[in-house]
């Protein structure tokens, strides 16, 4: 694994965006600014470009007259981001797990459900039919 540091969110931006599909360095700063909300300058962007090119998680062709860069995840790159977005990924979930209920099905609710008295007791439930289910007869 690559040891580079993914230590703010325009690096992190960068990488998802390129993980989509491959663009051009302009292209690149536009989307970052827009997704981002604030002003993205070269300094931003190029610098860690290279220091991907340099690892090998990016290439670069040169399409059109204006020899403009299309950057675009290598093999080694698309691991790198994949790996990324897991640990990414489980940080969310120890986010967002104690707002997580579980219904007696199995279910995981994030949002919404269902809620019901059962024997007194206030529940949730994904949907009505749980809450009917556990209902005693
Ligand atoms: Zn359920």
């Amino acid at each position: 694994m690559a040891d580079i540091k993914i230590n703010n969110m325009i690096k992190f931006y960068t990488l998802c965006l390129l993980a989509s599909k491959p663009k051009h360095g302009y292209e690149l700063m536009k989307e970052l600014e827009e997704r981002l909300g604030i002003r993205i300058s070269a300094s931003h962007v190029y610098p860690f470009l290279s220091i991907l090119r340099k690892n090998k998680l990016i290439k670069f062709d040169k399409v059109g007259k204006r020899d403009k860069k299309s950057y675009t995840l290598t093999h080694k790159g698309r691991n790198f981001t994949n790996h990324m977005f897991t640990k990414f990924g489980d940080l969310i979930n120890i986010a967002i797990k104690p707002k997580i209920s579980i219904c007696p099905c199995g279910c995981m609710i994030y949002s919404g459900g269902y809620t019901e008295k059962v024997k007194g007791k206030v529940m949730k439930f994904c949907c009505s039919h749980c809450a009917k289910m556990h209902q005693p007869k």
